[in-house]
């Protein structure tokens, strides 16, 4: 496989802007960081590059994920690598299964981690009550046009409502890499209450 940085091309070549063609492969540096998780994809890792036009300039740019941050936060275009790829990718099934899950919930990608709130300044996407200060909060990012923004948080117990399943804990703690080992611990447990339903005695 080629090294992953490409150079800009020249004017001259002709751009099939409708032919993108994403990639999965090993990382050849352990330069690129991955738009999913913030975090160094290691060289030797399993990256997926989704390929996107420059909005800036000719050509097209990549950006790099982890797979399985790219299943939950890309999954068409994960998916589409996935299919087209001939080669055995390693941890295709759960891919798959976590590409497809996240596309049949479209606010599902949007899911970025969470943490106890700050403050109490923030405002619910979903109910619009303000989010009381030391309570979970779940952050959200918008993909559009190459890159996430920062798009509000939800409470967890708004999470059924919002996200329309509650079967979210995995992407959450997935994206939760600042959370300690007993913060996740927490968050497990508010997870298993079920805010729709009535309260769970206390243990
Ligand atoms: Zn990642
Ligand atoms: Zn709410």
């Amino acid at each position: 496989m080629k090294p992953g940085i490409r150079a800009a091309q020249p004017d001259n070549t002709p751009r099939t802007t409708a032919a993108l063609s994403h990639v999965i492969g090993p990382a050849s540096s352990g330069r690129s960081k991955c738009r999913g998780c913030g975090r160094p994809i290691l060289r030797g890792d399993l990256r997926f590059g989704e390929r996107a036009p420059n909005l800036f300039a000719d050509g097209e740019v990549t950006l790099w994920f982890h797979p399985l941050c790219a299943a939950y936060k890309r999954p068409e275009p994960l998916l589409q690598a996935v299919a087209e790829t001939c080669e055995n990718v390693p941890g295709r099934e759960n891919l798959e299964r976590t590409a497809r899950s996240s596309l049949a919930h479209r606010r599902l990608p949007r899911i970025d981690g969470a943490e106890r709130s700050p403050s109490g300044q923030a405002t619910c996407r979903h109910c619009r009550q303000p989010i009381q200060r030391a309570t979970w909060r779940i952050r959200l990012v918008f993909y559009e046009e190459g890159r996430f923004s920062p798009g509000g948080f939800v409470h967890l117990d708004c999470r059924k409502a919002y996200f329309e399943t509650s079967d979210i804990l995995d992407q959450v703690l997935h994206f939760s890499s600042a959370l300690s080992d007993g913060e996740r611990e927490e968050l497990r447990r508010a997870c298993d209450t079920d805010p729709a339903g009535p309260a769970l005695p206390q243990r």
